[in-house]
């Protein structure tokens, strides 16, 4: 079977490879689809350490073909998800807590194991979870990372219908973000990106407010119109983005952390602590949250804008997505 794997010059490539015989526990998926997620630029580019030889993908969907003998949590012909919380011990205090993606010893998908980039993926099966009737594998992929991150994200701004949420960067995460915010959570929406075609799609999805920061500056245009925002979900690749969000707060606003640029944002102590601005990171979302997730858009609440490409064209989107010609996600197709 093909595979698609990182390699030591920083790019991806098509290998064969043979899939070992299951463990206990264990479930062989035939994959449909994985989607591409910037993540998966960030681990080809050894942005968090080399892992060359490693599987990419993190957004895949297959169907069970074999289970091991003790499983009970999935069934052959059931579809389920290769995430990048990949599995949990089970018994830390994060795994028993409802933090499992926090887990010390946790596994990731693409990065510390193989991932759903090859027509063939071994998963834990308690921990791959079931994709609900009604919710097409490409649309599917695209929830298991970019929007149950966006998803989990907003759950912990806690906010209330009505409320103003930032969205910075409307990329393959922040355009399901967007419709998570508006159709699930029932929030105003500011959209902020320094491409301008991402600007006109999150438009297309409802955004109430647009910002371009190259023309204008976030904190004050949000400030003047709204009065700041009340929580903001910053998944721009961009340490500014991180600084803008924080200057757009109202008091008592959440900053929720999710886009991973290599580098340290800039804090004011005095705006902290005298307009009590909570910053907080956010790690994709546990195996609830992604049940959750797939509920929204298997109810139509949520429609991922997807992009079927052939395994070969990898390095080709890794280059569109750093150029920002991509609008929603590329999938990779696997059957
Ligand atoms: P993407 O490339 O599809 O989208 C990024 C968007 O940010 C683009 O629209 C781009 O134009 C915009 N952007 C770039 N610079 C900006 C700036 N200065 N201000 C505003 N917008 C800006 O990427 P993606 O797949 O959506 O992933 C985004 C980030 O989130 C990546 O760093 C990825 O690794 C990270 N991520 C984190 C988690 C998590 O669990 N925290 C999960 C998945 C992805
Ligand atoms: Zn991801
Ligand atoms: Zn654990």
């Amino acid at each position: 079977m093909k595979a698609i794997v990182a390699t030591t010059d920083r790019k991806a490539e098509v290998v064969e490879k043979e899939l070992r015989e299951l463990k206990p526990g264990e479930a062989r998926l035939r994959m449909i689809c994985c989607g591409v997620c910037h993540t998966d630029l960030h681990v080809k580019n050894a942005d968090f350490g080399d892992v060359s030889g490693r599987v990419l993908g993190h957004e895949g969907i297959g169907e069970v073909v074999e289970i091991a003998d003790d499983v009970t949590s999935l069934k052959i012909g059931d579809r389920a998800s290769v995430a990048w919380f990949f599995e949990g011990c089970g018994h830390c205090e994060y795994c028993t807590t409802g933090r499992e993606t926090l887990c010390r010893e946790v596994k990731n998908a693409g990065y510390t194991v193989d991932g759903g980039m090859q027509q063939e993926c071994i998963v834990t099966a308690d921990y791959s979870v079931k994709v609900p009737d009604g919710l097409d594998s490409a649309a599917a992929s695209s929830i298991t990372c970019a929007g149950v991150t966006t998803y989990k994200a907003i759950k912990e701004a806690n906010l209330l219908p009505g409320e103003w949420i930032l969205i910075s960067g409307l990329g393959g995460l922040g355009n399901l973000a967007l419709q998570y915010a508006k159709k699930v959570f029932g929030l105003k929406v500011i959209a902020v990106d320094v491409n301008d075609g991402q600007l006109e799609f999150a438009k297309e999805f409802g955004a109430d407010i647009c910002i371009n920061p190259l023309n204008e500056d976030p904190g004050k245009v949000v400030q003047e119109k709204v009065g700041g925002a009340h929580g903001a979900v910053v998944t721009a690749v961009a340490k500014s983005a991180f600084n803008q969000s924080v200057d757009a707060m109202r008091a008592g606003g959440t900053v929720v952390a999710v886009g991973l640029p290599v580098e340290s944002m800039d804090l004011s102590i005095p705006r902290l602590v005298l307009d009590g601005i909570r910053v907080v990171g956010s790690l994709v979302g546990t195996r609830q949250d992604l049940r959750e997730a797939f509920q929204a858009g298997a109810d139509g609440l949520v429609v991922p804008k997807c992009e079927m490409r052939p395994m070969e064209d990898i390095n080709d989107i890794f280059e569109e997505m750093e150029e920002g010609t991509i609008r929603g996600r590329m999938v990779i197709d696997l059957a």
